[in-house]
């Protein structure tokens, strides 16, 4: 799908309940009470819309990438926030105290109701603690598999909850056309948590994998091969990521993203490269070959499939290089012409991953702590780095695929674009999910 057809449905969905409210309208109220109700029927819809953009939908996560569909959801979750924060204030001198019979399109009172304004409430103090706490996360003591449970859990809750204000308090949203567009809608958002959570495990039930190999890399990182059982194996492209799932069953909330550092021309079989970082990675190098695994995707854009720049240039940083390898390994089995040159940054010497691979090709190695005898570029991946290695020729048409830690992202991306490489020539992928 094209990035300008996503825009086109999202904005559609989004605004479909406030269309139909519009066209239902009786007489209009005063502006700050139809401007009320609007940033109230817009904040339901934009939150129903959240399910889609949970980065578990191919046709979204691949078109546009997960990282802008995971900023997406983050911008508007809090977007609907604060559009559901105006929703009453704006109605402040509204004559309250219920719906009168000579008034059945709700034009002269707001509704005291306590169920229906309770439910309201509680929406939107459950809506507030869930954008705090996934924007604190990180500094939270919490199991990502706990936070992830309760992410759901409570983002079904609020629709459910925002469908009973809707219904009992709003003007619009309790004329039965908008109560049964409501119902369908929220209903079809719950039934995509149905689809990820149990129609997804359920079809990969029968699509199993098995740990061929577990092979330590370097200190902290390891490489881990599956292999298909009675099945053909997985259609991606090299660079893409899947969610990992080693020795649970289907219905699991332990799964990881991890990109695929195999090529797809090198068979069935794929790897990934897995650095040591909390409760799930610490444990890889302990699993024995033989354990069943499960995978869901491919997922992600960061792909050079089909791209036709002259050169291209693979950025990383640390375990960043898995999806880059997979991008190096296809070019190089499919018998791709075309010039690559890696740079790849790392603290340590001992953290340098696949370095025998990687010297036969054109590749920088950069260090922040190197040892005395170290000849190559030292420091962090900066402009100062890029100048050396990338002249006009290259900046001018090459492809930049960059992966690894967000700061190290952000300053190549915008050291690329002050030395004029278009946009659309860097491709990034973060290894955050959030
Ligand atoms: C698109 C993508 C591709 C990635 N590719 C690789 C790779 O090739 N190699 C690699 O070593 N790492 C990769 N990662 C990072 C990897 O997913 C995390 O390091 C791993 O999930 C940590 O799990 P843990 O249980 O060991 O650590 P925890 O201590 O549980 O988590 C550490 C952090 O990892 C993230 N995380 C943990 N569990 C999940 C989960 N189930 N879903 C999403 N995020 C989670 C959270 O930000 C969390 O704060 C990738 C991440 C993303 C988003």
């Amino acid at each position: 799908m094209k990035p300008a057809l996503l825009i086109i449905l999202y904005v559609a969905t989004v605004t479909l309940p406030l269309c139909v409210s519009w066209l239902l309208a009786g007489e209009p109220r005063s502006w700050h009470q139809e401007l009320a109700s609007g940033f109230g029927i817009l904040a339901y819809s934009i939150l129903l819309a959240e399910f889609v953009l949970s980065g578990r939908f191919k046709s979204i996560a691949n078109t546009v990438g997960m990282d802008v569909t995971m900023r997406f959801h983050q911008l508007m979750a809090r977007t609907a926030l604060v559009l559901a924060l105006l929703h009453p204030l704006l109605y402040l001198g509204t004559p309250a105290g219920g719906q009168r019979p000579w008034d059945p399109t709700r034009q002269l009172t707001v509704t005291t109701d306590f169920a229906s304004l309770a439910s309201g409430i509680g929406a939107y103090l459950l809506l507030a603690a869930l954008v705090v706490l996934a924007m604190g996360r990180s500094q939270l003591d919490f199991r990502y598999e706990t936070w992830r449970l309760m992410h759901g859990v409570g983002a079904l809750l609020i629709a459910a909850l925002l469908w009973h204000h809707t219904v009992s308090a709003g003007r619009y949203g309790s004329q039965p056309p908008l109560s049964w567009l409501w119902l369908a809608m929220t209903v079809a958002a719950a039934g995509l948590l149905v689809y990820v959570y149990v129609l997804v495990p359920l079809r990969s039930m029968s699509h199993r994998w098995r740990v061929s190999s577990v092979r330590q890399l370097t200190p902290r990182q390891w490489e881990l091969t599956l292999k298909p059982e009675g099945h053909q194996g997985l259609d991606y492209k090299a660079g893409q990521f899947v969610w990992l799932n080693v020795g649970h069953s289907t219905f699991t909330l332990n799964e990881n993203p991890f990109s695929i550092c195999s090529a797809p021309a090198g068979g069935p079989e794929i790897s990934f490269m897995i650095k040591e970082l909390g409760d799930f990675t610490r444990t890889i190098g302990q699993t024995r070959p033989g354990t069943i695994a499960h995978v869901d995707g491919p997922y992600g854009s960061l792909a050079v499939e089909g791209r036709r720049e002259p050169g291209i240039a693979l950025i990383a940083g640390g375990v960043g290089i898995a999806p880059l390898l997979g991008i190096l390994r296809q070019l190089r089995l499919a018998g791709d012409p075309r010039k690559v040159r890696i740079v790849y940054g790392n603290r340590r010497e001992d953290q340098i991953a696949w370095q025998e691979e990687l010297d036969a090709e054109d590749a920088i190695f950069v260090l922040s702590e190197p040892p005395e005898q170290w000849h190559g570029e030292t420091g962090w991946i900066d402009g100062g780095v890029l100048d050396r290695h990338f002249g006009p020729e290259e900046l001018k048409d090459w492809l930049f695929v960059l992966c690894g830690p967000a700061a190290m992202l952000s300053a190549v991306e915008d050291h690329l674009i002050a030395r004029g490489v278009a946009g659309h020539r860097i491709l990034t992928e973060r290894f955050e999910y959030d």
